[in-house]
């Protein structure tokens, strides 16, 4: 047993990270000044996407994307039922509806089949989630976004660093969003990130974030000039210079953590292979996992305790497990305001009964992986029936 127990995700923050930080502390510009152009510029290149549009959290990131495609009062938006609440939220925030779509029992990526059968004559968008690190099928979603009218669109706040058939997420949706949470791929503290290849979405994001206002402080500044005009409401979504700096620096070493991550993946899926009771999510063909999350479904048939003793028995083992997620329609505000419950979604909930997030960072030592594996396996065989 571990005597510091091992947390699910956390960042890792290096020397030049606070060098990066410091340098921006003794600068003229603590927000919104070069370091935020240059961070988007990077971040744009990594997603091989032509926008990125820095804002202050990923939850700002999805409603900024809500904003900007333009839902509004009566629209619906199909999002999957696996997932943090904030991806239905931001739909909520501009006065649509979300429509919960079920998900494979295989992936927990969003079901298009699901999709289909929950489509109405006012479905505006899909807001497709790259659960753990996967991409969701965006040639699938497509096809139906084709036939039907209906925007495709990305929270990929677990996904950065991931690809589908070689090509980067954050350009495979009109308009994709990430977080930069400290649990998240790198961090910034907070923040957030839209990319798109629309000149016209980023254009609109970029005023969302700043009060709706059409120039920013320091383009005044450079110009001598005082005049402003707000011309959509906004918010104060900026994401500072600091917070830029931070992400600028962690983003050079995303490469690295990835591959990491995928190590560590490698070894759990090679230990638990012969584990009965605990079945690792699958993986999508074609596509590179980014590994945020990494989940074992139990399998309860060939255990004698469900998962919540199941999960408290790891916990005791100093091993900081998490469940990933509650689906989101039933939650009571989705239950109460929305009429959701129970029976929407038979996979998602079915799923969620028997779902354990292990830890998984890039900070985690092989000593780390094997401490898991080991009390994994421990737990196991206490309980195999
Ligand atoms: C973390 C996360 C968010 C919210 O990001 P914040 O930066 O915490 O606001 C939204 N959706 C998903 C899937 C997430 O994992």
């Amino acid at each position: 047993m571990r005597d510091r127990r091992l947390p699910y995700g956390r960042q890792l923050v290096d020397e030049s990270d606070v060098a990066a930080v410091s340098d921006v502390l003794r600068s003229d510009w603590l927000t919104t000044g070069p370091k935020v152009e240059a961070f988007e510029q990077a971040f744009a290149e990594v997603t091989g996407s032509a926008h990125a549009v820095a804002v202050s959290t990923g939850t700002s990131a999805l409603h900024a994307i809500a904003h900007t495609v333009g839902i509004s009062s009566g629209d619906e938006v199909i999002v999957p039922a696996i997932t943090f609440a904030a991806t239905a939220n931001c739909v909520v925030y501009e006065g649509g509806r979300p429509v919960f779509a079920d998900v494979d029992p295989r992936t927990l990526l969003v079901d298009p089949d699901s999709v289909v059968a929950v489509s109405s004559s006012r479905t505006k968008a899909v807001f497709a989630v790259d659960y753990a690190g996967q991409p969701c099928d965006y040639a699938a979603l497509d096809a139906i976004g084709d036939r039907a009218g209906t925007l495709i669109l990305a929270d990929a706040c677990h996904a950065l660093g991931a690809t589908a058939d070689g090509r980067p997420i954050g350009s495979l949706a009109l308009a994709t969003a990430f977080s930069m949470h400290p649990v998240k791929p790198i961090t910034t503290a907070e923040g957030g990130m839209v990319t798109t290849d629309s000149d016209e979405l980023a254009a609109v994001a970029r005023r969302f974030r700043n009060h709706g206002i059409s120039t920013e402080f320091r383009e005044r500044e450079r110009q001598g000039s005082w005049f402003y005009e707000m011309i959509d409401l906004g918010f104060n979504y900026r994401l500072s210079d600091m917070q830029c700096a931070l992400g600028l620096s962690q983003l050079g070493k995303l490469k690295a953590w990835v591959e990491r991550r995928r190590e560590i993946a490698r070894r759990y899926d090679d230990a638990f292979e012969e584990l009965a009771g605990v079945d690792p999510l699958e993986r999508v063909p074609g596509a590179e996992h980014a590994y945020h999350l990494y989940v074992v479904k139990l399998d309860l048939e060939r255990l004698t305790c469900g998962r919540e003793r199941f999960f408290r028995a790891l916990q005791a083992e100093g091993i900081g497990v998490n469940v990933h997620y509650i689906p989101v329609h039933l939650h009571p505000y989705y239950r109460e305001r929305y009429g959701t419950g129970p029976g929407m979604c038979p996979v998602a909930e079915e799923a969620y009964e028997r779902i354990v997030t292990l830890p998984m960072t890039h900070a985690m030592s092989d000593e780390d992986t094997g401490d898991v594996i080991d009390a994994v396996a421990k737990v196991a065989s206490a309980y195999a029936a």
